[in-house]
């Protein structure tokens, strides 16, 4: 699933290229997104820039109005110049002015497209400077979760997911299991610069593609080949050899050192 650095980098793809334009039609393929006249009131509206938060692509029109888009397990938001391609998997074209299109394409059909004038509720922005680790240790704070659930809890931490959790945790020598509220302030400190670290170099490589993730001309991510842990069970950890662990939480996988993480 894309977290924030894919996220991030569909936001700076799409940036400069469609803010200014207009959105002259919007062609719904897919019957599950609604019907085309559902989408009318953003015809012949501007776009004044385009936004991230957390893990959802905000494209602001004219008139406060947002349309987000959330790429969820599979979705790819592509930008084409001529013509649209469209394949089997597209599931939006949005015809812009000058010429252009943007095209949603969906392998599972879970990303969504929605309209709306309501800022979405959303827990605080990792990369922004109000979150340090006095921050961290107030929303910490009476936490009995495990500090991997809590990092992938949007309405805490925004844009965190599967991926990242388990490299920041890596990386702050901090076991997934932890409960939050044992952290030290060191360890709040070092995670903070970590997850600030991690999710800064992997915007850099334009996010991890470990399945379907690419960007908008199709490109996949380059982050893949810096990760320490995830997805690397039962491989020696690069700082002490010991063999990589994956364990389940809420059903989710995570993978970590058992002997560099307490
Ligand atoms: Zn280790």
């Amino acid at each position: 699933m894309p977290e924030l650095p894919e996220v991030e980098t569909v936001v700076r793809q799409l940036r400069p290229k469609i803010s200014g334009q207009r959105i002259k039609k919007v062609i719904i393929i897919d019957r599950k997104l609604g019907s085309a006249s559902r989408y009318s009131t953003i015809t012949n509206k501007k776009i004044r820039t385009v936004a991230r938060r957390g893990k959802y692509i905000i494209i602001r029109l004219n008139d406060d109005v947002r349309l987000i888009i959330h790429l969820r397990m599979t979705g790819q938001l592509l930008w084409q110049g001529n013509s649209a391609q469209a394949d089997k998997y597209t599931r939006v074209i949005l015809r812009l002015s000058p010429r252009a299109y943007l095209l949603l394409n969906d392998l599972r059909r879970f990303a969504t497209f929605t309209i709306t004038k309501t800022p979405l509720n959303l827990g605080i922005e990792p990369l922004t400077a109000a979150f340090n680790s006095k921050h961290l240790g107030n929303i910490l704070a009476g936490s009995k979760r495990a500090i991997k659930d809590f990092l992938l809890d949007q309405k805490k931490i925004a844009g965190i997911g599967n991926i990242y959790a388990s490299e920041i945790l890596f990386a702050g020598r901090i076991h997934p299991r932890r409960i939050s509220s044992s952290l030290k302030p060191a360890e709040m400190l070092k995670l903070t610069a970590e997850t600030k670290r991690i999710l800064k170099l992997a915007i850099k490589h334009q996010g991890t593609t470990i399945s379907d993730f690419a960007d908008t001309n199709k490109k996949k991510g380059n982050f893949q080949r810096l990760i320490k842990v995830y997805d690397k069970e039962g491989q020696p950890c690069p700082c002490c050899r010991t063999e990589i662990r994956k364990i389940k939480q809420q059903g989710r996988s995570t993978y970590f050192c058992p002997h560099c993480q307490h």
